[in-house]
């Protein structure tokens, strides 16, 4: 009989990850098995840079965020990298309820932010200008997270830790048997009291019977970069460019200051086309360039927003009401499963890894898991990203 190991991580993006790294921390030896090579762009966690940001349309995300704020500011100290910039978030929206709403559920937390009037906002970000049909709030401890230097970090603490990560390792096959729950890969055979499973896109690949349990869909997004052809300075390090997430009739877009790529933004659409996680992701269509461009050439008139000068594609995964999905598999609850991350769960995977511990020591779902995010809630039509009761 196989060695019988107290927790077994499927997929090493950053949940997996993340979750590695508290189960290590508690003394438990997890080994994480991902089907790619370390640094892989296939999944949804690579790259340079993510949101990170107090600022949301809905109370269950602040004390996750309180959490992953400081959880992130500890491995800072212990990795000795540099993990957050926090230059600030400005949203903007068309719609004053939706920023009222979410100036009101800071003011619930403690937050400090400020509301700031379209026609105020280049007075104090000289980088926009939005008249008096736009709305802003500033979040001044958000800012940008470096992706890739918190998926090393967090592995890297990890493994010191105890955890091992075993690359281009593939599960085929995930059994429930009677005292113990056995995994299949292209490789071995593994024997765990406890499973994680946390392998993005491929949900529905891993565990076929998730489809009873929730709806989801991998899509491919188009990240796009455009160059900052004006007063440079004022996007660099020392400069005041802030991200940006924009609400406009019904779209949401987002920005951060150049940081994978030296004097471009990042400006993208929040919206992509269903794909299976195995194809080649293809085109970007035009509707998700037109989008930026055209919000890029009326508001950002340091930026060139005749055409991406780079674009990158990443892989998001939805639930039909754009919220995650995160809990014990309801036919086997030895299997502890997280995704739906959609285009905003990296700057809380640290405080989900941590949930995703609770759970795995046996912890109950309704005290750790936040009702919008269990797996098994009841769910409500897509409603974008930062919307009413969205992230
Ligand atoms: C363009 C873009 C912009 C984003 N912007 C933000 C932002 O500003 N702020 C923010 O907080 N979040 C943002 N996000 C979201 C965030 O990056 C994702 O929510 C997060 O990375 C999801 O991580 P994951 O670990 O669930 O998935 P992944 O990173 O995809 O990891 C899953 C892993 O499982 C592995 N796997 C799959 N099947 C198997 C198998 N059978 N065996 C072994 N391994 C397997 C995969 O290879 C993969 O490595 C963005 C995402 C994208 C794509």
């Amino acid at each position: 009989m196989a060695e019988l190991l107290d927790v077994v991580v499927v997929g090493a993006g950053i949940m997996g990850s993340c979750a590695a790294y508290h189960s290590a921390t508690r003394g438990l030896k997890p080994v994480v098995l991902e089907q790619f090579s370390e640094g892989h762009a296939r999944g949804s966690s690579h790259g340079q840079s993510r949101i990170i940001r107090y600022a949301h349309g809905d109370t269950a995300y602040l004390p996750l965020m309180k959490e992953s704020y400081s959880l992130w500011e500890a491995l800072e100290r212990s990795s000795d990298d540099k993990l957050i910039r926090k230059c600030g978030l400005l949203w903007v929206s068309t719609d004053e309820a939706s920023v009222q709403r979410c100036s009101e559920i800071l003011v619930e937390f403690g937050i400090e932010h400020r509301l700031l009037p379209g026609p105020q906002i280049q007075e104090v970000f000289p980088q926009f200008c939005y008249d008096e049909k736009w709305f802003g709030l500033v979040d001044p401890e958000a800012g940008v997270i470096y992706a890739e230097r918190c998926l090393k970090a967090v592995r890297k603490e990890a493994e010191k830790k105890g955890a091992e990560f075993r690359f281009e390792e593939k599960v085929a096959r995930i059994e429930s048997l009677e005292d113990r729950v056995l995994l299949v890969t292209d490789k071995a055979k593994y024997e765990a009291k406890k499973v994680i499973v946390t392998v993005g896109a491929w949900l529905n690949e891993v565990l076929p019977g998730i489809r009873d349990v929730v709806d989801l869909q991998a899509e491919q997004i188009g990240v796009m970069y455009w160059k900052v052809a004006r007063n440079q300075e004022l996007y660099g390090p020392t400069g005041t460019c802030p991200t940006l997430v924009v609400e406009e009739g019904g779209k949401t877009m987002y920005m951060l200051p150049p940081v994978d790529y030296s004097n471009q933004i990042k400006f993208c659409l929040h919206a992509g086309e269903p794909i299976h996680p195995d194809e080649p992701l293809e085109e970007v269509p035009k509707y998700a360039r037109d989008a930026p461009g055209e919000h890029i050439s009326k508001h950002l008139p340091d930026i060139d927003g005749s055409h991406p000068s780079t674009v990158d594609k990443c892989l998001y995964t939805m639930t039909k009401d754009s919220q995650y999905a995160i809990g014990t598999y309801p036919s086997d609850p030895r299997i502890i499963v997280a995704g739906g991350f959609s285009g905003s769960g990296f700057k809380l995977s640290i405080a989900v890894g941590r949930i995703l511990t609770d759970l795995v020591q046996g912890a109950e779902e309704k005290t750790v898991v936040p009702e919008l995010f269990r797996l098994t809630r009841k769910r409500a039509e897509h409603r974008g990203m930062i919307g009413k009761s969205q992230s």
